[in-house]
C-alpha cells in the first residue's frame, strides 16, 4: 500500500456537458480522497482540439459547485502541480516523448492517413504492431538520415509506443482484481502528433498522473481497455514503483438494463442525464439538467453514490459526511448499475422532507413571485410545512398549495357535482355566522366549535366539510380543512365560502 497521502484526480475532457456517469466518477473520487484526508484534483484533458467544445470547462466547474463537491487543486483553483489544463502543458509532454524515443520505447512514424487506409484495405484486421511495423514507414525501417531529413522538411509524423508482443500484462484493479491480457492484442498506439505538437490522451494522462503524484486512478469502466497500455507506459518510463492503483467503476446502464445509459434514454423516458442544463453552442439544442429540473444537490449526490456501491446494510439516506465515512471501493460492484431514475425522484422527495421548512420556503418564494405573489416568508414556511410531504419537487408545490395564496378562480366540475349538495348553500350560509363570531380563529377552537354546531343541527359532517373544501380550494384536495382556515384567516375563509354560495347555489 502506498504510504503517501492519497491523491486522486477527476480528469474530464471538455467535449460537451458532463454526463451524469462522470459526476458519479468524480463523486467516488471525492469520497475516497476525503475518507483518508487525501486530495482531489481537477485536471482538464483538452489535448484533442478537434473535440473541444467552448463552455464545457466552465460547465464542469459550475456543476461541481452546485453539487458541493469541492476540489483541492486544479483548474480554477491552482495548486503546486499546475498548470492543470493539459493544453498548457505542451512543453512538458514533449520532454517525455523525447525520453521514450531515447529509450527506444517509442518510435517515429510517417505513414500518412492515406497510406494507413490502403494498408487497412489490403490486410484484414490490420493492426500497427510488432507483426506489421517493419512493413511501414517509420524510424525502425527508414535510415537515420532519412528520418532526420523528413523531420527537417516539416513532414508530419506521429510517435508510437513500441509494444513487445506475447507478454502478459497485469492490471491490478481494486474492484475487478487481476485483469490479464496478452500484449499482442495491443497496437502501437499514437502518443504524440507533430501536426499540432500535442500528445494523445494516453501519454498526457500517464505523464500527468505521474507528475501530479496520483496514487489512485478511479474512473469509468470504459477506460479499462486502455489500462494495459497505461501499465506498459509506466513500465516504459521506469515508473512502476509509483504507478497508481486502478479502480474501474461499473457502467451506468439504461433503466431497463441492457446497454449503456445514453442521452437518448433520458429524452425517451423524460429524465436528465446531465447535472445542469446545457445549451449546445453549435446546434442551440437544450438538454435538461438535474438542477433546472428541481433536484436538490444532496439528493443527486446520495442517489449517484448508490449506483454501483452500497454500504452493505439497508441504509439509503446518507449525508455527504456519512458517505465519506462509509464509502468503500471494495464494495463497488463489477457489473453495471441500472439507472433507476424513479429512485432519483424518491431521493428528492426524501431530501425535501429532511430540509427545514424555511429552506424549502426560500426555494419556493421565487416560484410564488413568478405567479405574482409576494407573501410573508413566515406564512410560506407554514404552508410548506403542511404541503411538502405531498411533493417530490419544489416545483410541484404551487400546484399543491396555490389556494393558500389565491382564492380558487373556478370550481372543479367533477368535485362540484359530487360534493355540492342541494342544501350546501343554506348550510354554509349558517356556517358563516358561526365562523364570524369565532375568536380566536385558531385550528382546534374553530374545529371544535364547527363540529359542535354540526352535531347540534344533525347535519352531515362529511357533506359540510366537502362543500367547505370545494369553496376554499376549488377542488377536492388539500390538507385538513381547519389547517387551511387557520392559515388563510377568518376574513378570507368567510369571503371564499360566501363566493361559493353565490356562484354555486
Ligand atoms: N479524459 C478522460 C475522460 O474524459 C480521462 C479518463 C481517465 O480518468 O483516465 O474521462
Amino acid at each position: 500500500m502506498n504510504c503517501h497521502q492519497i491523491r486522486v484526480r477527476f480528469a474530464p475532457s471538455p467535449t460537451g456537458p458532463l454526463h451524469i456517469g462522470g459526476v458519479r466518477t468524480a463523486l467516488y473520487n471525492y469520497l475516497f480522497a476525503k475518507q483518508s484526508g487525501g486530495k482531489l484534483i481537477l485536471r482538464i484533458e483538452d489535448t484533442d482540439s478537434q473535440r473541444f467544445v467552448p463552455g464545457a470547462e466552465e460547465y464542469i466547474i459550475e456543476a461541481f459547485k452546485w453539487l458541493n463537491i469541492p476540489f483541492d487543486e486544479g483548474v480554477g483553483i491552482g495548486g503546486p502541480f499546475g498548470p492543470y489544463r493539459q493544453s498548457e502543458r505542451k512543453e512538458i509532454y514533449k520532454e517525455y516523448v523525447r525520453l521514450l524515443l531515447d529509450k527506444g520505447a517509442a518510435y517515429i512514424a510517417f505513414d500518412t492517413p492515406a497510406e494507413l487506409d490502403a494498408k487497412r484495405k489490403e490486410t484484414a484486421n490490420f493492426q500497427y504492431d510488432a507483426s506489421t511495423r517493419m512493413q511501414m514507414r517509420n524510424s525502425l525501417t527508414l535510415p537515420v538520415d532519412e528520418v532526420r531529413r523528413l523531420i527537417d522538411a516539416g513532414t508530419h509524423y506521429v510517435v508510437r509506443i513500441r509494444i513487445e508482443p506475447n507478454e502478459e500484462v497485469h492490471v491490478h484493479d481494486l474492484i475487478r482484481g487481476d485483469v490479464v491480457i496478452n500484449s499482442s492484442v495491443l497496437d502501437d498506439k499514437v502518443l504524440y502528433k507533430s501536426a499540432d505538437e500535442l500528445p494523445t490522451y494516453h501519454l498526457a494522462n500517464i505523464v500527468d498522473d505521474h507528475l501530479m503524484e496520483i496514487t489512485h486512478v478511479i474512473r469509468g469502466e470504459e477506460w479499462l481497455p486502455s489500462a494495459p497500455l497505461h501499465v506498459l507506459l509506466y513500465r516504459a518510463f521506469g515508473w512502476e514503483d509509483t504507478m497508481p492503483q486502478f479502480a474501474h467503476l461499473p457502467l451506468l446502464l439504461k433503466p431497463e438494463g441492457g446497454g449503456k445509459l445514453s442521452k437518448r434514454d433520458g429524452d425517451r423516458l423524460g429524465f436528465p442525464v446531465f447535472p445542469l442544463e446545457w445549451k449546445d453552442p453549435k446546434s442551440g439544442e437544450v438538454s435538461s439538467g438535474y438542477r433546472e429540473s428541481g433536484y436538490l444537490p444532496e439528493a443527486v449526490v446520495n442517489f449517484l453514490a448508490l449506483l454501483g456501491w452500497n454500504p452493505g446494510d439497508n441504509q439509503e439516506i446518507m449525508s455527504m459526511k456519512e458517505l465519506v465515512e462509509r464509502f468503500d471501493l471494495s464494495r463497488c460492484s463489477k457489473s453495471g448499475a441500472k439507472f433507476d431514475f424513479e429512485k432519483g425522484k424518491w431521493f428528492n422527495h426524501q431530501y425535501i422532507q429532511l430540509k427545514s421548512n424555511a429552506e424549502i420556503a426560500s426555494l419556493f418564494i421565487p416560484i410564488l413571485e413568478s405567479h405574482g405573489i409576494k407573501a410573508d416568508p413566515a406564512y410560506v414556511e407554514k404552508v410548506v410545512g403542511m404541503i411538502k410531504e405531498r411533493v417530490s419537487f419544489v416545483g410541484e408545490l404551487w400546484e399543491q398549495c396555490s389556494f393558500f395564496f389565491v382564492a380558487p378562480a373556478e370550481y372543479d366540475e367533477k368535485t362540484r357535482k359530487k360534493r355540492w349538495k342541494e342544501d350546501s348553500a343554506a348550510q354554509l350560509g349558517e356556517l358563516i355566522e358561526v365562523l364570524r363570531s369565532r375568536t380566536p380563529f385558531d385550528l382546534e377552537g374553530t374545529e371544535a366549535e364547527v363540529k359542535a354546531w354540526i352535531e347540534q343541527n344533525g347535519y352531515h359532517l362529511g357533506n359540510i366539510m366537502n362543500a367547505v373544501r370545494l369553496a376554499l380550494v376549488g377542488e377536492g384536495k388539500g390538507p385538513h380543512i381547519f389547517d387551511i382556515t387557520e392559515a388563510i384567516g377568518k376574513e378570507e375563509t368567510i369571503r371564499r365560502i360566501q363566493r361559493a354560495i353565490d356562484l354555486l347555489k
